[in-house]
């Protein structure tokens, strides 16, 4: 088979590598693909966006299936247009995609399908909204409506702050269109964990918990980033909770879609903070998260392609799991996530045995490859637990990094 993957991170390297163990591939093309991703695939320079130019490339190579990673595409309706195109496609159409694009349509959704969450109001109007933070006092969340790359939410922890928060999206229109509205919400206490599925419908497969550190510096400490690492399983998260989650988070998720006339086919990734009273949704994507890919999927024994296949057709793709554990870290640019150089000479690093690399902003030139992005590579690596794949993981890049141009977390893991 011919397979397409739209996208150009981590993530992206990830489902390719996976992807290629498949005896069923044929050739693999990525739009754009990065400087890793073009040496297990073919990258064409077509933007993500570019939905037409994608289809057309579509026809003309016989794809027989498009995976899409990022969000963007998925809410400007890319797996409609190629359902329209009558090429196949495993992602959620733009109606469906909506649970991640809209957080405010993502709370009605929940309340309205008995979703456990955060107490929430949205507002677009800011005098209303300070009214409101007001009286419920801090620490209180306040979120952009649309998508913001991870930069919409401010955990706020003064009234102040929350209030500045609001000025910021809604008078000074700092995520342009995707802060027209905002969702303030209940600040929860716990710790967080993420549960994937692939998903066709009112079929939900569940993957293994993973947990993935948002704050670029060790202890969770300093500015929110995409992820500057992840491991799983998250042992912490007990069976009954995990079943709990998959019958009351995804499947009721998945069955509110479909009752929505919006049914959803792809990865519905569920982003959940663990409370005293259980597990609570803090936000849903509707696609693979990034860097929870690039530690799942190294666990997953079957091929996943066919995995895929089984899903699209109403099979049960009877997941199956390493009994291990993975970790991984990024790499990053000095700088990120504020301002960074890019086109810095990569070092020397290749995948070895358990440990593997797999790269996210980089480019190749003439004088090989170099940094295009704040986070460049994801070095990560399976073990017997989680510490023992976390230090593997740290054995290999203190060997390998000695550049002062990046930086990763020291903790991931430990
Ligand atoms: P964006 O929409 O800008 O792309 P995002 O979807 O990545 O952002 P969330 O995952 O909703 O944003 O939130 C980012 C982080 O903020 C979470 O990982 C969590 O640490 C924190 N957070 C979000 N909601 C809550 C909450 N209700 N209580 C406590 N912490 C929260």
């Amino acid at each position: 088979m011919n397979l397409f993957v739209i996208g150009q991170g981590g993530r992206e390297h990830s489902m390719i590598m996976k992807l290629a163990e498949s005896e069923k591939v044929d050739r693999i093309y990525a739009a754009p693909g990065n400087g890793g991703i073009s040496d297990a695939a073919e990258c064409v320079d077509i933007d993500e966006l570019d939905i037409d130019g994608l289809i057309d490339f579509a026809g003309k190579k016989q794809i027989d299936l498009t995976i899409v990673g990022p969000e963007n595409p998925l809410l400007a309706g890319i797996a409609d247009r190629f359902h329209e195109a009558g090429l196949a496609v495993f992602a959620p159409g733009k109606d469906a995609a909506l649970i991640e694009g809209s957080k405010q349509y993502a709370k009605v959704f929940m309340e309205e399908n008995g979703i456990p969450t955060a107490a929430y109001a949205s507002f677009t109007d800011a005098a209303e909204a300070k009214f409101y933070i007001e009286k419920q006092g801090a620490p209180i969340v306040v979120k952009a409506d649309g998508l913001a790359a991870g930069k919409g939410v401010i955990v706020a922890r003064t009234v102040q702050e929350a209030i500045s928060a609001v000025d910021d999206i809604l008078v000074n229109k700092a995520f342009s269109e995707a802060g027209k509205s905002v969702v303030i919400e209940e600040c929860l206490n716990g710790e967080e964990f993420s549960l994937m599925a692939f998903v066709h419908g009112t079929n939900v497969f569940p993957m293994l918990p993973a947990r993935d550190h948002k704050r670029a510096y060790d202890d969770d400490l300093g500015p929110n980033t995409g992820g500057m690492g992840a491991y799983a399983p998250a042992k912490d998260i007990s069976s009954e909770t995990l079943a709990f989650a998959a019958e009351n988070v995804l499947q009721k998720a998945a069955d509110g879609l479909a009752g929505a006339g919006r049914p959803f086919t792809g990865i519905l990734y569920a982003g959940m903070i663990m409370t005293n009273d259980g597990p609570k949704v803090i936000e849903f994507n509707a696609r693979f998260g990034d860097p929870e890919t690039q530690i799942v999927l190294p666990l997953l024994k079957n091929d996943l392609l066919q995995v895929i296949l089984d899903v699209l057709e109403g099979k049960d793709p009877a997941l199956q799991w390493e009994d291990k554990s993975c970790a991984g870290v990024v790499l990053a640019s000095k700088g990120y996530p504020g301002s960074y150089k890019k086109g810095v000479a990569l070092p020397e690093i290749n995948s070895d045995g358990d440990t593997f690399v797999i790269h996210a902003g980089t480019r190749k030139t003439d004088k090989g490859i170099v940094s295009d992005g704040g986070r460049v590579l994801f070095a990560g690596a399976k073990g017997k637990d989680v510490a023992d794949a976390s230090e593997a993981t740290y054995k290999w890049l203190a060997q390998h990094v000695h550049t002062e141009d990046f930086f990763y977390r020291t903790d991931i893991g430990q």
